[in-house]
């Protein structure tokens, strides 16, 4: 059994303490919120009256917290876990944070002789709570292999991304593919209903393709991934698709401005002498961009 000191009950913080008492941990939380910081207490938890205190002789300090400042200020600030953290004990981060922000606390802390890891967590609230989290984890292998124990009370899926300060990177990186990714079905789909077309027709139809199926699983590993660009589907036609579509949702009167930024990424491929090569050849081209000018 671990002591942990769990710092955010919110969405997130009070059920994932939950699973750590249900697994017969200790958890000592702390919360600006008393109605946060009793419904700890009824699910038989212990309360702090700081995050230093919740972290006094932990084993653990867990953060779960709405941003950078926020962990900064219960971390680094007065009353904060650095305080009273012991040295041979480790900070869990699993908030979602800028990935600067994560290497400062990260180096501040370990001025202190404190090791911190970034584990943020994929998928929502309603995963949390039945102890099904996915966790983007940023460690030394030392600190990946005695922090796995207790992110299992809280989730079913560990990866490790590649040492400290890469779980705050995956995190972002995943989240601004699906944040991005919501306004575009949601753009999508309010063009599908101006056309006429039955919504459950839309989610049948493109569930079965790479519109709703995502190109990482679908296209891009026989094509782009491998280094092939011969074809399935060529750039051309892909961009007189697209601009059909364009064209289309402005007659109806429901521009999609994602369709119109994805539109001058094309019109560039083609320009780049790419239009007979596959439309994953678009990750080619952004990827070869990006590398000239570093
Ligand atoms: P929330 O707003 O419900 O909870 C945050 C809690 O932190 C609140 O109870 C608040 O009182 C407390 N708090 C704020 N500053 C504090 C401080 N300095 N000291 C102590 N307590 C403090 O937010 P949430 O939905 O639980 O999200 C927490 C983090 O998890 C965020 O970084 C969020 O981006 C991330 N996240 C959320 C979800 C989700 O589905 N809600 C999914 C994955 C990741």
């Amino acid at each position: 059994m671990a002591k942990i000191g769990f710092i955010g009950l919110g969405a997130m913080g009070l059920c994932m303490a939950r699973n750590l008492l249900s697994n017969g941990h200790k958890v000592i939380g702390f919360d600006f919120s008393k109605v946060a910081m009793d419904a700890h207490v009824e699910n038989g938890g212990e309360i702090a009256i700081s995050a230093a205190e919740a972290s006094a002789e932990a084993n653990f300090a867990i953060a779960m917290l709405p941003n950078g400042d926020a962990v900064k200020q219960a971390v680094l600030g007065p009353s904060g876990v650095a305080e009273k953290l012991p040295n041979d004990s480790l900070f869990i981060d699993m908030s979602t944070i800028h990935p600067l922000e994560t290497d400062q606390i990260r180096q501040d802390l370990l001025d202190q002789g404190i090791s911190m890891v970034d584990a943020p967590v994929g998928r929502t609230s309603v995963e949390a709570e039945l102890g099904k989290s996915l966790f983007m984890v940023g460690a030394e292998k030392c600190d990946f292999d005695v922090v796995q124990p207790i992110l299992a009370c809280m989730g079913d899926t560990f990866i490790d991304c590649g040492g400290p300060g890469t779980g705050s990177r995956m995190k972002i990186v995943n989240n601004l593919m699906t944040t991005s990714l919501n306004v575009l079905t949601a753009q999508v789909l309010t063009f599908s209903a101006a056309t006429g077309l039955n919504q459950n027709v839309a989610l049948e139809v493109m569930g079965g393709t790479a519109a709703g199926r995502g190109h990482m699983s679908t296209t891009y590993p026989s094509k782009v991934l491998r280094g092939d660009l011969e074809p399935a589907f060529m750039i051309d036609l892909a961009k007189k698709d697209l601009d059909i579509a364009i064209k289309f949702s402005e007659t109806l009167g429901v521009p999609i401005s994602l369709a119109i930024q994805a539109e001058k990424i094309y019109t560039d491929a083609q320009a780049d002498g790419r239009g007979r090569q596959d439309w994953t050849a678009i990750f080619d081209m952004l990827r070869k961009k990006q590398q000239s000018k570093s």
